[in-house]
């Protein structure tokens, strides 16, 4: 598939080592980093790496999401947040502040329900 990078989008300048991060965890599709705006004790992005939207269907969205829901198990076992606890929060449309697909592990605050 081939891997599109937008310009001003600040995770693809992450992906291509033009913009700094504190990487967390990857692997040749997937890369995970701290969020430098953390909405919780932990947030973690996971994110492809190309630039995908939601709307995108240049890989099947069976794929894409069962290869991005490995990566991100693995992401909780590692960090041990299995054990901890923790949400996924994956926003569309309006509510996503980047339209560079990712999931943000979110850990340490008061529970939901
Ligand atoms: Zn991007
Ligand atoms: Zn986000």
């Amino acid at each position: 598939m081939e891997r599109l990078f937008v310009d001003d989008c600040i995770f693809c300048q992450i992906i291509q080592n033009k913009a700094s991060c504190t990487k967390v965890w990857e692997n040749d599709e997937y890369l995970a980093i701290k969020n430098k705006f953390p909405e919780a004790p932990i947030d973690i992005l996971v994110m492809p790496k190309w630039h995908i939207e939601k709307a995108d269907t240049r890989k099947s969205p069976e794929i894409f999401w069962n290869d991005f829901m490995k990566a991100i198990w693995e992401i909780t076992a590692l960090q041990k947040l299995d054990e901890d606890g923790y949400v996924l929060q994956n926003n569309g449309a309006g509510y996503n502040h980047l339209e560079h697909e990712h999931t943000h592990i979110l850990s340490g605050m008061p529970k939901l329900h």
